[in-house]
């Protein structure tokens, strides 16, 4: 059953709410990541696309994220910074560049950015698309409007990300001082203004398993194009500092299910590769063909034992 869905998936098949996905939920592990894998190769290829980030404001964010070291509402001692200056985040971007990185992006903290800092931020990209023509540009700047996106995409950016975190149901358990249908209306305004849109979660919130088909669901209704696969990790001073954190198994069965409900998608590895043995080796064999990545960590070692096993990073 898990196979033969997987080549009618291969086959043009896409899953939805009327379908039986209990499978993704209750099925054979080994079977479920064997024909993610399969549809991963065959609707995808063989390349990881690497992304990388810069953050490029932290601290006193005014909303009240559960799982965030950047919110003001959490004593997390985390650093606190206006936004960078132009000449460190372009060399940042150059180095990403010479190092075969696909994607960079600034994220900053808050609920949008506005005013002045917006306009600094559009000075940056259009620098970084004039200096870096050999990466694709991407940005993280909260809730904004289709305005600012058309101004975005005439500065360079390709690309949006918003992560809608964890599925409707859960998104109050989550945070408060903004809604789920907030983060659908910020998406839909940056898919609108033509720009494609980056946009998952963090898993172990709390949630159910009907809630992480619920998110992957909702993804594949939205047409999401990257959707980042992060396991919590529990930071101190956040009210989820004591959740447990994800087994490897939890997060392969995620990765495999994530790939069968949006199988053209990039499903990207993001925080949490740690708690996986071979930095999430085995992720990139149930589904996963992206990943975000550190200078420090580029992951060379990563990258090259993915292409000793035919995935490579182009
Ligand atoms: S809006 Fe962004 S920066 Fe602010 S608390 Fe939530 S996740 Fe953190």
């Amino acid at each position: 059953m898990i196979q033969q869905t997987a080549d009618e998936i291969i086959a043009g098949r896409r899953l939805n709410r009327e379908d039986d996905l209990s499978f993704l939920i209750n099925g054979d592990l080994e079977a479920l990541r064997k024909a993610a894998n399969k549809i991963r190769e065959n609707l995808c290829g063989n390349h990881v696309n690497l992304c990388s980030i810069i953050n490029g404001r932290a601290g006193r964010c005014s909303e009240n994220c559960k799982f965030c070291a950047q919110s003001a509402h959490n004593p997390t001692g985390a650093k606190e910074y206006d936004l960078l200056n132009a000449d460190e985040v372009i060399e940042a971007c150059k180095k990403n560049e010479a190092y075969g990185v696909h994607k960079f992006s600034i994220v900053t903290a808050g609920r949008t950015l506005c005013g002045g800092a917006f306009e600094q931020a559009v000075n940056i990209y259009s620098r970084m698309n004039e200096e870096c023509p050999n990466i694709s540009l991407c940005a993280s700047h909260g809730l904004l409007t289709e305005d600012q996106f058309v101004r975005l995409r005439e500065s360079g950016v390709t690309m949006y990300h918003a992560n809608i975190e964890t599925s409707r149901r859960n998104f109050p358990n989550i945070c408060t001082t903004h809604t789920f249908d907030d983060k659908i209306k910020c998406i839909k305004a940056a898919q609108k203004a033509g720009l494609e849109v980056c946009s998952g979660g963090i898993l172990g919130m709390g949630e159910t398993w009907e809630d992480r088909l619920d998110m992957a669901l909702t993804l594949s209704e939205l047409n999401i194009d990257s959707i980042p696969l992060n396991a919590l990790m529990p930071i101190k001073g956040t009210p989820l500092q004591d959740l447990p954190v994800l087994t490897e198994d939890e997060i392969l069965r995620s990765v495999a299910l994530f790939r069968f409900i949006n199988p053209t998608a990039h499903i990207r590895l993001a925080a949490g590769r740690n708690l996986m043995s071979e930095s999430g080796k085995e992720a990139f064999f149930s589904g996963a063909n992206a990943t975000i990545t550190t200078l420090k960590y580029v992951s060379i070692p990563a990258v090259l034992c993915l292409t000793q096993n035919k995935l490579s990073c182009v």
